[in-house]
C-alpha cells in the first residue's frame, strides 16, 4: 500500500493511504480548513479546550495550541474529574497536567465532589443511582453545567470540545429517531450563544474520525490517559454495530453524514426562552435548572 501523496510506504488508511508525515498534514490541513470555514477562530479570543485524557479531546488540545501563534488566541484546558474510579483516576490528571506543561497551557481542573459537597469516601456511581435518571445522562448533564459556568466565570468567550465524525453520526441518528431535532440543530462545527451567560461553542474535529484522532495522537506521540472515556459510554450499543456495518461498505459514509449537516438548517418549533434558575442562576427553561433539581432531590447543598 503506497502513501497517496508522497508514494512512499503507506502506514495507515481510512480513506485514502498515507505515510506517517502526509496523513499528519493533510489531517492538520483539514482541521484548518473546517476552522477558516466555520471561522470557528478569531484573533483575541479566550478559548477554554475540554479535554477528557482521550485521543480525541487531546488531539483538539494539540491543534489549537499549535495555531495560537497563527490566530493569535489564548487557550486553556478544563478537566473535569467525574469522580468514577472506573472512568477516570489520577493518572488521567497527571497525563493531562504534563501535556499542557509541556505546550505552556494553563491547565485547570474542577470535581464533581468538590462541587456537590460529598465526602472523597462517596462512590458517585452509588449517589447517581439514587436518581431515576441513567447515570450517563445525569453524567453529561453535570459536565454541561460546570463547563459552561466555568468558562464565562474565568472570562473565556469560547468552548472547544473534541466532537468528532463518529460522535456526531451516531448522536445524529439517535435524536432523529426520538425526533429531538432541536439537539440536532445545535449539532455543527459552531454553536453560537443563544443566551448572555452561555458561552459559544466550536468543534474543531467536526470532520474527523475517531481512527484518525488515534492515528494523529500516536504519531505526535501524544500520551493518552488510560481511563479517558466513560466505561458507561464504552458498552456498544446497537447503533455502533449498524453503523460499523454501514461503514464497511462505505468508509466516506460518517464524512458525507457531518458535511451534510453542516449544511442543512433544521427549523424548530420554538425552543422555551431561557431564564435564569431560581436557586443558582444558571440559564434554564424552567424555574429551577435541572443540576440544582438533581441535587434538592439527593439532598445535597
Ligand atoms: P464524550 O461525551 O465523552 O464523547 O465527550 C465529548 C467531549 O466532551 C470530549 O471530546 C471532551 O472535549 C469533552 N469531555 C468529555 N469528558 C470530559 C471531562 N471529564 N473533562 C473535560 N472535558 C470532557
Ligand atoms: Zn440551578
Amino acid at each position: 500500500m503506497r502513501c497517496v501523496a508522497c508514494k512512499k510506504e503507506a502506514k495507515v488508511k481510512f480513506i485514502y493511504a498515507f505515510c506517517e508525515s502526509c496523513f499528519i498534514r493533510h489531517y492538520e490541513k483539514r482541521v484548518r480548513k473546517l476552522i477558516n470555514k466555520f471561522k470557528l477562530i478569531q484573533r483575541g479570543d479566550k478559548i477554554l479546550v475540554a479535554v477528557s485524557g482521550g485521543k480525541d479531546s487531546l488531539s483538539c488540545a494539540e491543534i489549537l495550541a499549535s495555531l495560537r501563534s497563527i490566530y493569535k488566541f489564548k487557550l486553556a484546558v478544563l478537566h473535569i474529574d467525574v469522580g468514577v474510579s472506573t472512568c477516570t483516576d489520577f493518572r488521567t490528571e497527571e497525563v493531562i497536567r504534563s501535556f499542557c506543561k509541556e505546550r505552556d497551557i494553563d491547565f485547570y481542573i474542577i470535581r464533581f465532589k468538590d462541587f456537590l459537597g460529598v465526602d472523597e469516601s462517596v462512590d458517585i456511581k452509588e449517589l447517581f443511582k439514587k436518581t431515576r435518571r441513567p447515570i450517563c445522562s445525569t453524567c453529561g448533564m453535570l459536565k454541561r453545567y460546570l463547563l459552561n459556568k466555568f468558562a464565562r466565570e474565568a472570562g473565556f468567550n469560547k468552548i472547544a470540545t473534541g466532537h468528532c465524525a463518529d460522535d456526531i453520526t451516531k448522536f445524529f441518528f439517535k435524536n432523529w429517531f426520538s425526533q429531538n431535532f432541536d439537539w440536532i440543530a445545535k449539532f455543527k462545527p459552531f454553536t453560537p450563544s443563544s443566551h448572555p451567560k452561555i458561552i459559544s461553542r466550536i468543534r474543531p474535529l467536526f470532520e474527523c474520525l475517531e481512527m484518525e484522532n488515534l492515528a494523529y495522537v500516536k504519531f505526535k506521540n501524544i500520551t493518552i490517559a488510560g481511563y479517558s472515556q466513560c466505561s458507561y459510554f464504552l458498552k456498544k450499543d446497537k447503533w455502533d454495530r449498524l453503523l460499523k456495518f454501514i461503514d464497511e461498505k462505505r468508509p466516506d459514509f460518517k464524512l458525507n453524514i457531518v458535511r451534510g449537516l453542516e449544511y442543512i438548517k433544521i427549523e424548530v418549533d420554538k425552543d422555551r426562552p431561557l431564564r435564569e434558575c431560581e436557586i443558582c442562576g444558571e440559564p434554564t427553561d424552567r424555574q429551577v435548572c435541572s443540576v440544582c433539581t438533581f441535587k434538592e432531590r439527593l439532598s445535597l447543598k
